[in-house]
């Protein structure tokens, strides 16, 4: 008898995402593309589906590309490398869905006028607000899996995202780097920045600030059900 069989194996995990599928893959939450190089501290991987895992793929590479364009982010170092770096390679090889509306959207405008290049360069490009709502509710489902472990968000409850102003970012952010605050993770050079509160009462709502390269900032709420408005 093998000695193997004397310990049972733990239970397989399920799937962080989507809830219902075996975790049989380990997906970087925070997407890896958002980074040059992988941070030591601070790396989160959770189990999840394959499947899953490959359909977020495509979504993280949307993210990035949506993020590292942005003209706000164009103070970060990190940001501005991989914009001037990985994303103009996958314009050239028409290898990402955000290049390719680069491509179908300028290419026209610069055929008829070689300066028709916007001042603030690719933020006029149309992202689709959905996928980008999309791949930061399963970062949250991601992040709440990791920081709350056991704890996990039910797969139907709401999570709402929005993109926090210019104006109300400029208030926020200070006290996002605040040291007196509890729940804040600093990852990768300021990569991204996660803030959360859990509510006492109902783990399941809690409230999440994630902001990427020290200037674009979401703000992600989960609850039960849809909340409703005051
Ligand atoms: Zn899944």
């Amino acid at each position: 008898m093998s000695k193997k069989r004397q310990r049972p194996s733990p239970p397989k995990p399920v799937c962080v995402y989507c809830g219902a599928h075996p975790g049989v893959t380990k997906d970087h939450v925070i997407p890896k593309c958002l980074f040059s190089t992988m941070p030591v501290v601070g790396t989160i991987t959770v189990p999840v589906y394959k499947e899953c895992n490959e359909r977020k793929a495509k979504d993280d590479t949307y993210l990035a590309d949506t993020l590292q364009s942005h003209f706000l982010a164009q103070q970060h170092p990190v940001a501005r490398s991989q914009a001037e770096g990985r994303f103009l390679r996958s314009v050239a090889k028409h290898s990402s869905d955000f290049a390719e509306a680069l491509v179908e959207q300028y290419v026209p405008l610069l055929a008829a006028d070689p300066n028709a290049l916007p001042d603030d360069g690719l933020t006029e490009i149309t992202v689709d607000p959905t996928r980008l709502t999309h791949v930061l509710q399963l970062i949250t489902r991601g992040l709440y899996a990791h920081y709350l472990k056991p704890k996990r968000l039910p797969p139907d409850c709401f999570i709402g995202v929005k993109r926090v102003s210019e104006e109300e970012m400029v208030k926020l952010l200070p006290r996002l780097t605040s040291v007196t605050i509890h729940g804040l993770h600093r990852i990768g050079e300021d990569v991204v920045i996660v803030r959360y509160s859990i509510s006492q009462s109902n783990p399941v709502e809690s409230l999440w600030l994630i902001v990427f390269y020290q200037s674009i900032v979401f703000t992600v709420l989960t609850s039960m059900g849809k909340p409703s408005a005051h």
